[in-house]
This record gives structure tokens, C-alpha cells and sequence, in this order.
């Protein structure tokens, strides 16, 4: 039984074990010089072979499921493959070991670099300015907010109100709040788009900013922005896009030229970083040229030397700006992945993104929905939305169905979200899966369809073949343990 646990890896401790061997030393040197209090004889090392360290990693590393080990149809989360040459790049010494206060000289090439990435975004986006800053999605929105707070400080104006659909992403509300801005929801019609009476009716003077996340959570593009950005435009408020979701529509649709004055993107969800792990992201802010001067400093520019050299500087001195909203520049080598991806797909490419992640979720949307209840009809963009009350005659739930899928060795999609959809399980296929991949999904779910019905109890004590089984969620985050682990 005790077999099936992968110990800690202090418990393949033995005494002297070694996994390395340093050459002797050439130069003198006595243990006994060294003071006391320098020396860590406390420290409580594992003393291991390499052998050792190696089989247990790698024995943890297939515990959990991940991308680089199956499909990962997370929705809104954007889960696809990250091509390995971008962790290649961003391991080049020349920048992962350069020091955020290195002379401006000797940083020339990362500098460039960040410049570079932040006119792909502009081009991608119709934005004028960038901040490639914000260190999350979430800050992204915290900064536009902010900005947008800036605005109208400045053109002596104290709006209170940010209007959020129901539909938005959840980390739009408490952006908004944290901001120091009261959130107002917006209702979603039949079809799933903005409500346009809803938004006649909260719009007014007192509303700072409206802001949508396209798609919205359903995966439905909003067939009526120009006339919602025209309205509130009308009422001299911002209009903001959470652009999380580009994937959607990379090369086929821009904000800025749609009329939005401000957008943020996820570079790690976007253009290709792996996440989910709590690892670093990155949430540039994207805005038109007259909110440019409210954005974090410090801005990047770029000049020519006398002697007609191009030079990049970091320039901190901008009066309007809302100031710095992480240490340093930011995170870096994610900005190097980014970089590295959009110049290996090229705009051909990118649009190819978007295109396959809107086939992808439509070949599932239309091959599912005889099983699974369909809330909203429409044609998708990158995710679609499924609900499964019509199993809740069996007593079982798109929890249980989630956890089901995990026996079929693959990640549930995401559950309970949008709010507006009961029992919601929102599946993001991504652009990075082949048709082979996305069938075994689409039979898996066909398969579980049948097993609710016939054997409820499966789904409901499911799941059965992964390390541990279901779990208290709450309990299991208060009180780690780490030590039940069975393989
Ligand atoms: C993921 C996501 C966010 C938040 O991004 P984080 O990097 O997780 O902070 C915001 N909006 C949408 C639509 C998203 O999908």
C-alpha cells in the first residue's frame, strides 16, 4: 500500500548520499576561519543522489494534469500548447541575466525589444501608446482603470460609475472597485449581447467608463458594439475593452478602429506563455494617443543619436502619468516569449490563430449539442458555453461531470462560469489541438453523457484514477497535505 505514496524528498535522505562532486579546492582554506554565525550547520539539506532527485520530480511532474501532458479546454483561460522555442529564447543568457539597473547603454537590445513588442501590440490592437507594465490581466484593468480616473481628474470631472455587463469577466468588478469606483451591472439579452435598454437606462454623466470583455464570458461577440460605443461616447464616458481573449480575433478585428479608447491584453494567455501556476504574466495596456500621457512610467522612446544611432531610453519624467504599477519594467522574459511568438507566426499566422480557435470551438459547440443543453444558439468565437441541467433529473452536476473527465485523463472545462449560465461548463479548445485531440474530447463528453444517465453514481464519486480523489476544496487549501499523494 505505502508504495502507492511518493515520499517527501527528505525521506530518500541518507546520510553522505551525494548527487554532485566539486573539484578540490586550489586555493587554502579552513572551515574553522569562518565565523560562527556565517556558517548554516542548521541547514537541513536532503542528502540525495541525482538518480534520487531526478525520479522524483519527474514522478511529480505527471501527478498533475498539464498542457504538456494532455488536453487542457479550460474556458476563458486560453490553456493552448506554448511553443518550446519561446522558453529557448527567453533562456538566452543576454536576457535572462540582465540586471533591471544596468547602465541604459548595455540593455540597448532588451529595451528594443520591449519597444518592438509594445508596436506589434499597437498594430494588433489600433492603439496608439503601450505600457507593457501591468504584471496580469487583472493589473491590466487596475491600470486602465486608474487611467481612466486620471481623465477625468484632469478634465475636472469626478464620475463615479464603471458599467459592467453580466457577461463580463469577474476580475472586471473588483478592478473597478479596487479603482475606488462603484461596479453597475449591465444585463445580457436572449442573444447574449449587451442589453441595450439596460445600458440606456444606467448610462449618464456620472458614468466614467463602460467595460467589455469581447467576447463576453459566453463566447459571443456583441453584434451591436458600434451602437454601444457610439451611446456611451455620446455621454462622454470611456469605452474599454478586456482584450484576455484575443485569440478570438487576432488579425481580423481591432479595437481602436472598432472606437475604443483603451484595451488590455494577456500576453501569457494570448501570445504564449505558460500559466496557470501562479507563474508570471503579463497585462500590457494598449491606449488611444490622448490618454497616452496617463500611462505607467516609464514609457519607452525611441531617438536617434547625433551621430544618427537608434537609441531606446526609459523616460520616467512624465508629469500626467498614474505612476509606476510594478517594480522595474515588468516582467520581462514574458514579454520575450510574446515577442518571440508573434515574430515566429508573423500576421499571417496570427490570423490563422484566431481562425482555427474559432473552428475548434465551434466543431465542439455543434458536435455537443444534441447531449448537452445549449443556453445560447449563436456561433461562437474561441469558447462555447454548455449547461447540464438536463441532467440534473439524475442528480448529477457539471461538477461531477468535470471531475469525470479527469478518469478520461483530461482537464474539465471551467465550471459554474459566467454566472448567467446555470450548472455553466465553458470549454476553450484553443488553436493548438488537432481534430484527433478534440474528438477524443467530444467522445469522452458523448460517453459521460450516457454514464449520467445510466450510472450517476460514476459521475458523482468520480473522480476514480487520479491521485487523489475528490476532494474537500476548501479543507484541502486550508490544510495542505502533501504527503497523499498515491501514483
Ligand atoms: C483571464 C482573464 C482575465 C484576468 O487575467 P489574469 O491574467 O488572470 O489576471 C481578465 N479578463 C478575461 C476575459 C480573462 O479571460
Amino acid at each position: 500500500m505505502m508504495s502507492n505514496f511518493e515520499p517527501l524528498i527528505f525521506e530518500y535522505s541518507r546520510s553522505n548520499r551525494k548527487g554532485y562532486s566539486l573539484p578540490k579546492l586550489d586555493v587554502s582554506f579552513n572551515i574553522d576561519d569562518i565565523p560562527e554565525e556565517e556558517l548554516r550547520k542548521d541547514l537541513n539539506l536532503p542528502e540525495v543522489s541525482e538518480v534520487d532527485v531526478v525520479r522524483h520530480f519527474v514522478k511529480l511532474s505527471v501527478l498533475n494534469h498539464h498542457v504538456d501532458k494532455g488536453f487542457y479546454p479550460l474556458g476563458s483561460c486560453t490553456m493552448k500548447y506554448n511553443p518550446k522555442i519561446n522558453e529557448d529564447i527567453a533562456n538566452l543568457d543576454g536576457f535572462s541575466f540582465i540586471h533591471p539597473l544596468q547602465p541604459e547603454d548595455t540593455v540597448q537590445g532588451a529595451l528594443m525589444l520591449m519597444y518592438e513588442l509594445g508596436q506589434f501590440l499597437c498594430e494588433i490592437s489600433g492603439m496608439d501608446a503601450i505600457s507593457l507594465q501591468p504584471a496580469a490581466g487583472a493589473q491590466g484593468e487596475l491600470t486602465s482603470i486608474m487611467i481612466a480616473r486620471k481623465y477625468f481628474e484632469e478634465h475636472g470631472e469626478a464620475r463615479k460609475k464603471v458599467l459592467i455587463p453580466d457577461s463580463a469577466h469577474g476580475t472586471n468588478p473588483a478592478s473597478v472597485n479596487l479603482a475606488g469606483f462603484t461596479a453597475v451591472e449591465i444585463k445580457s439579452n436572449e442573444q447574449g449581447m449587451v442589453d441595450l435598454t439596460d445600458l440606456t437606462t444606467k448610462l449618464d454623466y456620472n458614468v466614467a467608463c463602460l467595460m467589455l470583455t469581447v467576447p463576453n464570458t459566453l463566447g459571443i461577440f456583441d453584434q451591436e458594439l458600434p451602437k454601444i460605443i457610439n451611446l456611451v461616447h455620446s455621454k462622454g464616458a470611456l469605452v474599454y475593452l478586456d482584450g484576455a481573449n484575443m485569440n478570438a480575433y487576432l488579425g481580423y478585428f481591432r479595437p481602436g478602429d472598432a472606437g475604443f479608447d483603451f484595451v488590455h491584453f494577456n500576453l501569457h494567455k494570448t501570445f504564449s506563455t505558460p500559466h496557470g501556476g501562479g507563474g508570471p504574466g503579463s497585462g500590457p495596456v494598449g491606449v488611444k494617443e490622448y490618454l497616452a500621457k496617463y500611462l505607467p512610467v516609464p514609457v519607452i522612446k525611441k531617438h536617434f543619436t547625433s551621430s544618427g544611432e537608434e537609441h531606446y531610453s526609459l523616460i520616467f519624467d512624465v508629469p500626467a502619468s498614474i505612476g509606476k504599477v510594478l517594480a522595474f519594467y515588468g516582467n520581462f522574459l514574458v514579454m520575450v516569449k510574446a515577442y518571440s511568438y508573434i515574430r515566429m507566426l508573423g500576421a499571417k499566422g496570427l490570423k490563422e490563430v484566431a481562425e482555427i480557435a474559432i473552428i475548434n470551438a465551434n466543431y465542439i459547440r455543434k458536435s455537443l449539442e444534441e447531449y448537452y443543453h445549449l443556453p445560447y444558439k449563436n456561433i461562437c468565437m474561441h469558447e462555447c458555453v454548455f449547461s447540464s441541467i438536463n441532467f440534473r433529473e439524475y442528480g448529477v452536476r457539471a461538477l461531477d461531470i468535470a471531475k469525470r473527465l479527469l478518469d478520461y485523463g483530461l482537464h474539465a472545462p471551467t465550471i459554474y462560469f459566467p454566472l448567467i449560465v446555470p450548472e455553466a461548463l465553458m470549454i476553450e479548445p484553443t488553436e493548438t489541438e488537432s481534430k484527433e485531440t478534440i474528438d477524443r474530447f467530444i467522445q469522452a463528453m458523448i460517453e459521460i453523457a450516457h454514464e449520467a444517465r445510466e450510472n450517476p453514481q460514476l459521475l458523482k464519486e468520480a473522480p476514480w484514477k487520479t491521485p487523489v480523489r475528490r476532494l474537500d476544496e476548501v479543507r484541502a487549501s486550508r490544510e495542505l497535505n502533501i504527503r497523499f499523494i498515491r501514483h
